[in-house]
């Protein structure tokens, strides 16, 4: 196992080893369980652009950041937009008071060197990845569906910390947090053809099936972005949970439709 569940007053998220090993980061990806949100929304929704209460969405980023230790007031979000733009944060961006609305717009990715500022991204099947530069401490998360994935925001992402904090990827840990799996994520030719422009080998990560449709494997394709700027291979864990497989812990959009919740990935320098 890469990663364990940790469940505090009945809220449930996910621990990642290699992170935790690290001693100088809190982080965390939620689970649908241990919230006050109801229906298809139940329970644990952390969506700010869901049709659900929004009283209810903030008890329950309360309860998660609880959970996992975070100083709500100081967490740092974006509007994610589904690009490849990444933000530097500093504390020029913390409010200290919570807030649904963020006013960074047009970003997926954000990293930081500064201590005691909470990362925090949005998920119901697009893929998480979670960024720790061992050595020079840095932390970063990009949200990757398949677009961001096919602009191969991971490795714009390692880019953006090598320019800014003389990263070397080599040091850099990458988690892909539970998203939908090549199991359960049917896409369109048109979908295929744009990572057939910006992959040169999609063999690894496409599998065809009949009627124009083919199975696509973010978790590799991800993968193989990040190897391409030199991140290593053992360094690169996925935590191989399919968002659309296990209902009972995650929401997805794949699987549920449009009226359903959000996951949260979180990360901070302490
Ligand atoms: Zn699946």
């Amino acid at each position: 196992m890469t990663y364990r569940i940790i469940e505090k007053n009945n809220v449930k998220y996910l621990s990642f080893d290699a992170f935790e090993k690290l001693g100088f980061i809190k982080h965390g990806f939620s689970t649908r369980v241990g919230g006050v949100s109801t229906e298809t929304y139940h329970s644990m929704n952390l969506g700010r652009k869901t049709a659900d209460d929004p009283l209810n969405v903030i008890e329950n980023t309360k309860r998660f950041c609880e959970a996992t230790g975070i100083n709500i007031n100081r967490v740092v979000t974006t509007d994610q937009v589904h690009e490849d733009s990444i933000r530097i944060v500093t504390d020029a961006d913390i409010k200290d008071r919570f807030s649904l609305i963020s006013d960074i717009k047009k970003i997926d990715g954000l990293i930081t060197k500064q201590a005691g500022i909470p990362l925090m991204s949005f998920y119901a099947d697009c893929v998480p990845l979670f960024f720790v530069d061992t050595k020079e401490k840095v932390v970063g998360l990009a949200h990757a569906g398949w677009r961001g994935t096919v602009l191969k925001i991971g490795k714009k992402t390692i880019a953006k910390m090598i320019e800014t904090y003389n990263t070397k990827p080599e040091n850099v840990i990458v988690i892909i947090g539970p998203s939908i799996g090549k199991c359960c994520y049917e896409v369109s030719h048109e979908v295929i053809e744009r990572f057939n422009i910006n992959f040169t080998d999609t063999s690894n990560f496409v599998v065809s099936k009949d009627k124009g449709k083919y199975m696509l494997d973010l978790w590799m394709a991800n993968r193989l972005a990040l190897k391409e700027i030199g991140v290593l291979n053992r360094n690169i864990i996925t935590s191989n949970i399919c968002t659309g497989c296990n209902l009972q812990l995650f929401y997805s959009h794949r699987k549920e439709g449009k009226y359903t919740g959000r996951m949260a990935s979180i990360i901070e320098l302490v």
